[in-house]
């Protein structure tokens, strides 16, 4: 905390990830002997940038932009963008940190990143969007690679944000690398089940877990919060595989529909229209609107899919969420349930699917469309969803073995948090004191 103040978000992860290792420690000193532990939290690099645009009005505007490059031990850096008002440096390290244990939970050849902007996509034309992007990518476009970092999407960036950058990187490089980004438009390089791999991929470990628990998706009643990329096509898996989606939400507030959320309103108001959720109701007349998205965890469910932003759960909505009985909770957001919440799940034998195992689809498949760009080929959609399952579902295996090699059975959080770290860590002792 001394060498970095302030940087609350940072912080959280950090004392997370280092108690859940506390077993790994004790049983193997080599990691402490060298230096892994203060090695692996500081960033490798980290970036901070002007990014100048002139909006619609002629008026200049200045945002701050971010990579945090923070680890290469298994592969280059590999991460996300967010273009959010909340972003800072404590936010950038934070989903970073995370990354770096996730993108090694894949199985995939790729290194921790994270990048973003504190800009505010909300309301700006098309236009300024893309001169945003362009200038955000003119900066940026010095420290990436296709084999040195490889941004994606994340809040407020997708495909639309991607293929801006894109376009702006290859006509300052002169060659065409689609490898220096995924997340692309399929008519440029990108992966088809790349925009529903992180929720597709989420619903493949929910039903993992669930089964290997004897419970069943089938009939279950679900409430996702947000009504973003990840969210909605959780709740397109979910429901194709016998699930019903009940709640969903956005910055806005969250809908409740006791009929099951009508998912192509969703698609339309929110991927197409750019819309707010409250709108929902002027289509299906029977939902309701709730102007208080917090309280979305008051509504009863067997599982509950935080997929908007960190910290939306904590130990209030889940001491709620238990007392209404819920039965699985796992994260399509990255850190959403804060501390005490995820201590409240795991004494009361929730089942709980921790983000950098249960939303690492997206980053696998990320991995997948860089192959597939290095081979310059592309692979069916079957082809990438079943990787993708397969995927998770070693994910699953491998941070129950961990956890119960290291004395915490059933306790997911700890088991994935070791896995990835095992991994990277050994790579960082093997390549010595860089
Ligand atoms: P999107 O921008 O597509 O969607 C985010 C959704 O969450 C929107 O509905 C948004 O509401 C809502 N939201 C965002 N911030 C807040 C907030 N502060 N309070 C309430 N609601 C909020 O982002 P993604 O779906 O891509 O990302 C969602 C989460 O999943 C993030 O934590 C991200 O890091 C994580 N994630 C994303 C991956 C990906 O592949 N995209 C991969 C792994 C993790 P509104 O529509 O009103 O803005």
């Amino acid at each position: 905390e001394e060498r970095n103040p302030g940087e609350i978000e940072f912080h959280q992860a950090a004392k997370h990830i280092f108690s859940a290792l506390i077993p790994v420690f004790a049983k193997n000193p080599k990691y402490i002997k060298n230096g892994v532990l203060e090695r692996i939290s500081e960033p490798e690099r980290f970036i901070t940038f002007r990014v100048p645009w002139v909006d619609d009005n002629g008026n200049v505007q200045v945002n701050r932009g971010f990579r945090v490059q923070f680890n290469s031990s298994i592969g280059p850096y590999k991460g996300g963008t967010r273009f959010h008002p909340t972003v800072n440096a404590s936010i950038i390290k934070f989903l970073g940190f995370e990354q770096i244990f996730k993108n090694a939970l894949t199985g995939q050849p790729i290194g921790g990143g994270k990048g973003g902007a504190d800009f505010n996509p909300k309301g700006k034309s098309n236009n300024e969007i893309m001169r945003f992007c362009q200038s955000y990518m003119t900066e940026l476009a010095n420290y990436i690679g296709p084999n040195v970092d490889i941004p994606a999407g994340d809040i407020g960036v997708g495909a639309r944000e991607i293929g801006f950058m894109f376009g702006q990187y290859k006509r300052m490089r002169g060659t065409y690398e689609p490898g220096v980004l995924t997340g692309k438009d399929v008519r440029f390089g990108g992966s088809l089940v790349r925009p529903e791999a992180t929720g597709y991929g989420l619903i493949y470990f929910v039903d993992d877990m669930m089964q290997d628990h004897g419970l069943h998706l089938k009939g279950s009643k679900v409430v996702v919060s947000g009504a973003g990329n990840v969210a909605i096509y959780a709740m397109e898996k979910a429901m194709e595989l016998g699930a019903k989606v009940i709640a969903c939400s956005d910055s806005t507030g969250y809908i409740y529909d006791e009929k099951g959320i009508h998912i192509e309103t969703i698609k339309r108001l929110k991927l197409d229209e750019d819309g707010v959720i409250s709108t929902y109701i002027d289509i299906h007349p029977h939902a309701s609107f709730h102007q208080n998205g917090e309280e979305i965890w008051t509504v009863p469910c067997d599982i509950a899919l935080p997929c908007a932003t960190q910290n939306e759960i904590d130990a209030d909505a889940a001491r709620v969420l238990i007392k209404n009985g819920i039965k699985v909770v796992a994260e399509g957001a990255n850190m959403p349930s804060n501390q005490e919440a995820i201590d409240l799940f795991n004494e009361s034998h929730i089942l709980f699917g921790p983000a950098k195992a249960a939303n690492a689809g997206g980053v696998a498949v990320s991995a997948l469309e860089m192959a597939q760009n290095s081979m310059k080929l592309s692979w069916p959609f079957e082809k990438v969803d079943a990787k993708l399952h397969e995927i998770m579902l070693n994910i699953y295996r491998n941070s129950v073995s961990a956890a119960e090699e290291y004395g915490h059975p059933g306790n997911l959080d700890v088991g994935a948090n070791i896995a990835g770290f095992l991994k990277v860590g050994d790579a960082m002792i093997r390549e010595g004191v860089v």
